[in-house]
């Protein structure tokens, strides 16, 4: 019998292994990115099409290829990175393998355009599906630039494959920042279809990643910092308060390399112990580096695992260092008496007397004012109405406070007020100072004795009427995002969201798209940060998901308590004299002031015969 094994013409091979290295055009883009870092770049310019699907292009300054070296860069196995097996041992580049540009080439119309810095001339070469098709000197700048135009252009069935461009652009996002994250002191810059979708100038790592995240991530890390004879740890790890529902922001990195490590992320995890909510997920950014022959970068085809030679050593140290970290900075508790340091009366001022504290008042504020110039709902099949007579002083903030502990049924159509508790002069203006105590209640002087309000419970009452206001007859406006932003959701979730849409975009939410994986946010509610928006989101979602509403009232009912209840301050949060006063004032100003959202006191007051009482014993 004849013998039947033939060996694979290269271009099929090449095909074959591009199944491999090229998943999607994030993978390129990776490779690409890799490839800058090693040449020594100092600034890497990434231009995509398209979420890659037309253009993934990659810029750099780093040091060139030789005319012979362009040519050769295409080869299978073909790298300048190691020349014998003990060099995979001692890797201190990313690549090694030599095969992503000869994948790359496989698959797609690949040109490539580069020049060292004493040649004169450079060279551009085009190369498809693995055949080249030119290469010819030309003036260039030092450094390389490598363009890769229609991926899987051969290969139909892995292009049909791709997912949405919103997907695709969200995958080289992530291995965009990835590399960035790594590289704190290369200048990257990512342009996706002709607009600039980041520039990281060369920082420091802590700038590094603000520049990424924005928002309130300055505020939110907390350094960490240990080294020991077998590894180095840096970095920076998140406040609990801010911990997110998902892990979008974890990031480990050995010897710059990003990787996923299940067994080290459960090390941060048991340092988090008892500092999280159920399910809440710390962010971290932690660089570890370790001498390159105690890993194993080689076990996975794109690089994202690697395995150490003692895990488990890595695993206390970690876990100790990211202890260590909560605790020097106060993140976590410490075991000692917690004394509200605000009770203690300095010894000088034992025998003074109080000055009274004077509070300018505006007599014409009146908080119903604005309400009044709205008309009654048209178009919903309830009204919320103003209302009728509306007291013009301040002292109307204290109106109400007769039903104070007889919880009421939400009633949109408010009745006239004909007397308040304390009566017209009862409230004394220049008592109206407010004092926190715990973290928690907010006490306020009132003629009759003090007023003590919770003030999670208060805040939450008066962001769910704004909600429901919003929702129902006044829109409100919004705050534009710089760059929108794109949150994935199952598909449950995304009908849900669609559902809710108009009503969300009362309160304030702009969404330029929901398509069937994602949603993408370009406004949101003055009231709401961007750190915030997918908190509340993923809480609406899990508030509303099990709920039949039989109205569509009803509905908007339980989005305002959603967001109010994601939104409010909560207890342990420290108040300014100023948000004190302006959670006593709004509160006052709602329809219903005595009970929150879900039905709990908001305040209590104890009267000067309570008092007495009590100091009669
Ligand atoms: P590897 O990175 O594993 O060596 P690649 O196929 O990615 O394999 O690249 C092959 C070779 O091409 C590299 O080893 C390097 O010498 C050269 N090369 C690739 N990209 C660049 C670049 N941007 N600048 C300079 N040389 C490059
Ligand atoms: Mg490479």
């Amino acid at each position: 019998m004849s013998s039947i094994i033939q060996l694979l013409p290269d271009h099929v091979a090449n095909q074959i292994a591009a199944g491999e290295v090229v998943q999607r055009p994030a993978s390129v883009v990776k490779e690409l990115l890799e490839n800058a870092i090693d040449a020594g770049a100092t600034d890497i310019k990434l231009i995509c099409k398209d979420a890659g699907k037309t253009l993934i292009q990659v810029i750099d300054n780093g040091k060139g290829m030789s005319v012979t070296d362009a040519r050769l860069c295409f080869e299978r196995h073909a790298t300048s990175k190691i020349r014998k097996a003990e060099d995979l041992f001692d890797l201190h580049t990313k690549g090694f393998r030599g095969e992503a540009l000869a994948s790359i080439a496989a698959i797609a119309h690949v040109e490539l355009k580069t020049k060292q810095e004493q040649e004169e001339l450079g060279s551009h070469i085009v190369i498809e599906g693995s055949k080249f098709v030119s290469q010819e000197p030309a003036v260039l700048p030092k450094g390389t630039s490598f363009s890769v135009k229609n991926l899987f252009f051969n290969i139909p069935a892995r292009r049909n494959f791709l997912k949405s461009d919103v997907v695709e652009l969200r995958h080289i996002i992530d291995d965009f920042q990835r590399v960035a994250l790594a590289h704190a002191n290369i200048h990257f810059t990512l342009y996706h279809n002709g607009s600039e979708v980041f520039n990281l100038p060369q920082s420091n790592l802590r700038q590094r990643i603000v520049n990424i995240f924005a928002g309130k991530t300055n505020e939110k890390l907390v350094p960490i910092n240990e080294t020991t004879d077998i590894l180095s740890i840096q970095g920076f790890i998140g406040k609990p308060e801010f911990a997110k529902k998902n892990r979008g922001e974890q990031f480990f990195f050995v010897n710059d390399r990003f990787i996923k490590n299940g067994y080290l992320h459960h090390a941060i995890m048991s340092a988090y112990e008892g500092l999280l909510k159920d399910g809440a997920q710390p962010s971290y950014f932690l660089y570890l580096d370790v001498p390159p022959h105690t890993i194993d970068i080689n076990i996975h085809p794109t690089k994202t695992e690697i395995k150490f030679d003692d895990e488990h050593a890595l695993y206390a140290i970690l876990r100790s260092a990211t202890k260590h970290s909560l605790g020097q900075f106060n993140v976590a508790p410490v075991l000692d008496f917690d004394r509200d340091a605000n009770l203690d009366t300095p010894y000088s001022y034992q025998n003074k007397e109080a000055d009274y504290p004077t509070i300018q008042v505006d007599s014409t504020f009146n908080p119903f004012a604005e309400e009044k110039k709205q008309p009654a709902s048209s178009g919903n099949s309830f009204s919320y109405k103003t209302k009728t007579t509306a007291p013009s002083s301040w002292d109307s903030l204290y109106v109400g406070l007769k039903d104070a502990f007889e919880p009421q049924e939400m009633q949109f159509e408010s009745e006239a007020i004909t007397s308040s508790l304390f009566g017209e002069n009862e409230v004394e203006k220049a008592k109206t100072a407010t004092y926190q105590i715990h973290k928690k209640y907010i006490v306020s002087p009132i003629k009759s004795g003090m007023l003590i309000i919770d003030q999670q419970r208060a805040h939450q009452r008066i962001l769910y009427e704004q909600f429901l206001k919003n929702i129902t007859i006044q829109h409100a406006s919004s705050q534009q995002l710089l760059f929108p932003l794109t949150l994935y959701f199952s598909g449950n979730e995304l009908a849900l969201l669609q559902e809710l849409r108009s009503s969300l975009e009362n309160t304030g939410f702009v969404f330029e798209d929901i398509t069937s994986e994602s949603v993408l946010i370009s406004g949101m509610p003055v009231t709401v940060s961007e750190s915030e928006v997918s908190i509340v989101l993923e809480q609406l979602i899990s508030d509303l998901q099990d709920e039949i509403p039989d109205s569509s009232f009803s509905q908007m009912d339980s989005m305002a308590k959603s967001m109010a209840k994601s939104l409010a301050v909560k207890t342990g949060t420290y108040l300014t004299e100023t948000e004190q006063e302006n959670i006593v004032n709004n509160l006052f100003g709602c329809k219903e002031q005595s009970v929150s959202p879900f039905n709990k006191p908001t305040f209590i007051t104890l009267s000067v015969e309570d008092l007495d009482k009590k100091f009669s014993i």
